[in-house]
């Protein structure tokens, strides 16, 4: 029986996710780093802002913060709650969440890797999709807690496959993101009016999320709305990239998408949308994809 549910990290996603918890849970204690955010949260959902350490005494314990070094240095020091559960909504590193796992398990607190997919949008409305890898029990506990953010949630296997799942899907995004920057920048070259060649594609066997909502909602009309930053994008493709190495295979394409994504986070300036990687594409085509 779940007493109580914890949010640490009220960031772009955290702030939007914690906030579900309300609807199910009467006590929901949250934590950010920067205080004044989770005093708004609790001001604004009727949340409790609390200390970390009274924060990790909940019986399910969700942080959802840039890296898993981020979660590995926060939870160094803490003491955590036998038969707790904690669920790491960052989109992190595979060995980090097996080794966190097993380090927790000595302690009685499950660790379950569970990333998800549906952008701020998603957070806001409880859409979420949610793959979560680790104790296969533990998923069972937690997934009340997870059904108030998530649609579609999703247990892929042991410590580290919800990380992975994570990482491979947004390379594929990442992708196709590059290839949409070439593709439109080739179609305006040819002087094609971008608007109709996105009707025609969407309509046909090239469409994506890319085509349907990034390059209508963020680059054509030149919004660049910050929701995830380009180099948290960078970090996941870097963090497929190691899967794949680890494995010992090769996948050219996804290389050259990593260090593509790579340049231009380095490029871009403090704060820019993961969408702005097209910028790269049109400093060096002179196009701009409008
Ligand atoms: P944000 O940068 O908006 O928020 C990061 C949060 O983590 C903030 O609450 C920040 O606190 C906190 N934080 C950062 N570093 C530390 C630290 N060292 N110790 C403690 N707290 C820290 O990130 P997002 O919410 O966009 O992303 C969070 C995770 O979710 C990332 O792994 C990202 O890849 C993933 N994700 C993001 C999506 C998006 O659309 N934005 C979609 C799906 C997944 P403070 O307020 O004090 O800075």
């Amino acid at each position: 029986m779940i007493q109580s549910v914890a949010f640490i990290g009220l960031g772009a996603m955290g702030y939007r996710m914690a906030a579900h918890l309300t609807k199910h849970f009467s006590t929901v204690l949250v934590w950010n780093r920067n205080f004044e955010k989770a005093e708004k949260h609790a001001a604004e959902y009727g949340t409790q802002a609390v200390t970390l350490n009274e924060a990790v005494q909940a019986d399910i314990i969700f942080s959802c913060l840039p890296t898993s070094q981020d979660v590995e240095l926060l939870m160094t020091e803490l003491e955590l709650k036998p038969g707790s559960v904690w669920v790491d909504c960052t989109s992190g590193v595979p060995a980090s969440a097996k080794t966190l796992a097993a380090q927790l398990k000595l302690k009685n607190v499950d660790f379950l890797d569970a990333p998800v997919s549906g952008q701020t949008v998603g957070a806001e409305n409880g859409t979420l999709t949610v793959m979560v890898g680790g104790d296969a029990a533990a998923f069972d506990k937690a997934l009340p807690a997870m059904q108030t953010f998530g649609k579609l949630i999703k247990y892929v296997g042991e410590s580290g496959a919800g990380f992975a799942v994570k990482a491979v899907n947004n390379m594929l995004m990442a992708v196709n993101l590059c290839s949409v920057a070439e593709g439109f920048t080739t179609l305006k070259a040819h002087g094609v009016n971008l608007n109709e060649a996105l009707d025609c594609i969407n309509a046909s066997s090239g469409k994506s999320m890319v085509t349907e909502t990034v390059l209508p909602q963020r680059i054509l009309n030149r919004s660049f709305p910050l929701t995830f930053a380009l180099p948290l994008l960078a970090k996941d493709t870097g963090i497929a990239l190691d899967l794949i190495r680890d494995a010992k295979l090769s996948a050219p394409v996804i290389a050259l998408t990593q260090s593509l994504i790579q340049a231009a986070s380095d490029l871009s300036e403090k704060d820019s949308d993961f969408s702005t990687a097209v910028k790269m594409y049109e400093s060096w085509s002179k196009i701009t994809i409008e």
